[in-house]
């Protein structure tokens, strides 16, 4: 959405900030490795991930350490750092190839499944810049 916006720099730490408290960045939706929900989840933090932690590494055991061993931290933030560096490659892509619209529809479908749940506030600045979430896909 802010590259929607124009907006073509982020905030650096944040892919590493936020996996210090366990939260690890997917395009269904962060995951908090610290619920127990996890324990016993053997998949990758994201399937098709080609990340170190996705490929050596489950749910299960990173809820065991990302609170209590700075691995834990360390695995999360490589794969926030493969997410994001991915996230703005598609972005890129789309921009070239003349379908950001459409992958914007895509990604907001993605991580909020109904469009009812997409943010206010997310729905009118991409209005702003002729891009309708409401509206059906293109
Ligand atoms: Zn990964």
């Amino acid at each position: 959405m802010c590259v929607a916006l124009g907006v073509d720099m982020f905030d650096c730490v944040f892919p590493t900030r936020t996996a210090r408290f366990g939260n690890a960045l997917t395009a269904t939706g962060t995951l908090c490795l610290r619920q127990a929900k996890y324990k016993d989840d053997f998949r990758p933090i994201e399937e098709g991930c080609d990340c170190i932690a996705c490929t050596s590494y489950t749910r299960a055991y990173l809820y065991t350490v990302v609170t209590k061993e700075t691995v834990g931290c360390h695995l999360v933030s490589i794969h926030n750092t493969a997410y994001q560096l991915r996230l703005m490659r598609q972005v890129r892509e789309s921009i070239l190839e003349d379908r950001f619209p459409q992958f914007i529809h895509k990604f907001f479908k993605d991580l909020f499944v109904e469009k009812s749940a997409y943010p206010e506030w997310a729905v009118n600045a991409l209005r702003s810049v002729n891009v309708d979430l409401v509206k059906a896909e293109e």
